[in-house]
Parts: structure tokens; C-alpha cells; sequence
């Protein structure tokens, strides 16, 4: 094995090891969504059976059968999601796990979450986690220009002028933000950068750049609809920090992120970034 393979399986191994407690809720959440969509089905064929039965005896158990074929669907996508998570591994047949969990999964696990009283941050914080390890499981290596690294109009510091959402050059790379920083790892990795203050933007950016994986940085809330608005395109999450609190002077995990890079690209120049490194203290 090259060094370059080992550091990226030391990557994947770390990013699936870590957020155990985030991936256990979504086990526990995708398990009860689960339940409850065969639940649902049952009933579908419970209730009408009697009529069913008047119009042609063998038509409750058409009905039956095509109700166990989804039930069966169900249930093979949900223990696949399973086991993708613990096995890091997709089970035969159950490569687009992705866009299911993101269409129909997601919205019953935040239901599911309000009944049993688990907070949205912390469904959608389990959701990217698990995001995250489909989208390592799928996704293969690129070259620097299919890349897109998306940031949160947030980091820039919250004194500085400089209009950076249509031109992020604009940055005078004065380092009281991560900004500097950024446009620095983005011109060493060759990659495209971005700042978005909304959702149509970032929509914008990503029809313009036309990239084959983004590697976005974000609050859970602006990650998972990301995450959403985008799909097919695999989106791999990197949470921000917010030392002062959200939206405001907030902060990259620089590590994380150029970990991600070198995980991605197809022939990453060696990193910078120690484990330790902090972004600068935004000076307000
Ligand atoms: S590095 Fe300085 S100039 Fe650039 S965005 Fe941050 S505060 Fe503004």
C-alpha cells in the first residue's frame, strides 16, 4: 500500500470512527422510520381488505403482495443503511442508499426526532455524519477543478468591507478571518472556492463551477439543506466552528477540511495543516 492510499483509509477509518453517538441516533432514527412506513403499509392493506374481497377474492392478496414487495424494499434499504454505516460497506443493490435517505428518510427521522423530543441540530448533525460516510463509500478521487469547496458568508469577519460573494479575490488577505487562509489551501490544491450568502447562490456557484463533488462548510441547518438541494451531486460536510456564537465570526476546522482534500483528489500536493491548527482569533 502507497503512502498516499494509507493516508486516505487512515481518513475514511477517522471519519467513520468518529460521532459514534451521531451515528447511533440516526441507526435508531432510520430503524423507527423504518417501522413506521411498513406500519403504514400494513394498515393500507388491512383496511380495504374486506371490500377488496367483495370485488374478486384474490384481489386483498394482489394487493398484499405488492404491499410486501415495499415493505420488502423498505426494510433491504433501511439494513442496508444500517450497514453501510457499521460495515462502511454497500450491500448489493443498495448504491443510490443515498438518495433515498436524503428523499424520504431524512424528513420521517426529523418527524420521528419532534415526537421523541431529539432536537433538529441533532437529527441533521447524525444526518451529515451518515452523508458523509456514503458519500466516502461512493465517491471516488477527482481532479482540482472538479472540486468545489463552498464556505458560509459567516467567516468573514463581521468588521471587514471587502464584497467577497461575487469575487472571494476581493479578500486583502489582512488573516483577521479564515478567509486568507482559504483562498491560500485553495490556490495550493488547485481547487475552486466560494463564498454563499443563500441557497440560490450557492445554487448559482455550483451551475457555474459545474464541480463533481463539493466539500462544503456549514451550521447542520445549512448543511443538510445543502445537502438536499444539491443531490445527485455528493456533497461532503465539514461542520463550522462558532466560537461567538452562529452567524457570526465563525470558523473552519482547517484540518478536517484539508484532510477531506486529500482524500478526494487524485494526486494531492502534501499537507500543511497540522492537527492542532486553529484559525486566527477574528480580531472585532
Ligand atoms: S482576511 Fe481580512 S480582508 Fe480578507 S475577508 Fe478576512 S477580514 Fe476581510
Amino acid at each position: 500500500m502507497t503512502a498516499k492510499e494509507s493516508r486516505v483509509e487512515a481518513f475514511d477509518h477517522l471519519d467513520r470512527t468518529a460521532g459514534s453517538a451521531r451515528k447511533r441516533l440516526f441507526i435508531g432514527l432510520i430503524t423507527g422510520a423504518s417501522i413506521l412506513i411498513c406500519g403504514l403499509l400494513v394498515l393500507l392493506w388491512v383496511i380495504p381488505y374486506i371490500g377488496l374481497a367483495q370485488i374478486h377474492p384474490t384481489a386483498p392478496w394482489v394487493l398484499g403482495l405488492a404491499l410486501a414487495v415495499l415493505v420488502g424494499i423498505v426494510g433491504w434499504a433501511s439494513l442496508g443503511l444500517v450497514l453501510n454505516i457499521l460495515l462502511g460497506r454497500s450491500l448489493p443493490l443498495t448504491r443510490r442508499l443515498r438518495g433515498l435517505t436524503i428523499k424520504i428518510f431524512l424528513p420521517l427521522m426529523v418527524l420521528l426526532g419532534k415526537i421523541l423530543s431529539i432536537s433538529k441540530e441533532r437529527v441533521r448533525s447524525s444526518f451529515i455524519k451518515v452523508n458523509n460516510e456514503l458519500v466516502l463509500t461512493e465517491a471516488g478521487r477527482y481532479t482540482p477543478e472538479q472540486i468545489l469547496l463552498l464556505m458560509p458568508h459567516c467567516l468573514q469577519n463581521s468588521r471587514c468591507d471587502m464584497r467577497l460573494t461575487y469575487d472571494i479575490n476581493n479578500c486583502k488577505r489582512c488573516g483577521k478571518c479564515p478567509i486568507k487562509e482559504l483562498l491560500e489551501i485553495s490556490e495550493r490544491y488547485g481547487v475552486h472556492l466560494a463564498i454563499a450568502t443563500g441557497g440560490t447562490i450557492a445554487r448559482r456557484i455550483v451551475v457555474q463551477t459545474r464541480p463533481r463533488l463539493i466539500i462544503a462548510v456549514a451550521c447542520e441547518r445549512d448543511l443538510s439543506s445543502g445537502i438536499q438541494d444539491t443531490y445527485p451531486l455528493p456533497v461532503f460536510g465539514v461542520m463550522n466552528l462558532r466560537p461567538h456564537g452562529p452567524c457570526l465570526d465563525t470558523g473552519v476546522p482547517m484540518h478536517d477540511l484539508e484532510q477531506a482534500l486529500q482524500r478526494f483528489l487524485i494526486d494531492p500536493p502534501a499537507p500543511t495543516v497540522l492537527p492542532m491548527a486553529t484559525n486566527p482569533a477574528p480580531s472585532r
